[in-house]
């Protein structure tokens, strides 16, 4: 659960500082992979004054002029979705 998020992981944004990054078009529980991994200036939240760490992921999917990457603290991974079915059915019907 600690594992840090690199380059190839599925992420979601689960929390923002405030509601300010949502009307700047910030999205919440929207799955992206992530392409890219960046150290970027530390930025403050106009409205309520949370400071970002800097390090950032990005998704060239999403399309944005802002807001196509997000703050680490504010992304949770998502664990790929299992393929294979682990649960056999394999009870016996006695007659
Ligand atoms: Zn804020």
């Amino acid at each position: 659960m600690s594992e840090p998020i690199k380059v190839g992981d599925l992420v979601m944004i689960v929390r923002t500082c405030c509601e300010f990054p949502l009307t700047e078009g910030v999205r919440m529980g929207l799955p992206w992979r992530v392409d890219v991994m960046a150290n970027l200036k530390r930025s403050r939240c106009p409205k309520c004054g949370f400071t970002d760490s800097g390090s950032y992921a990005g998704s060239k999917d999403i399309v944005r002029p802002n807001w196509n990457c997000a703050p680490l603290e504010w992304l949770k991974k998502i664990d790929p979705p299992k393929l294979e079915q682990d649960e056999r059915h394999d009870e016996k019907i006695t007659a």
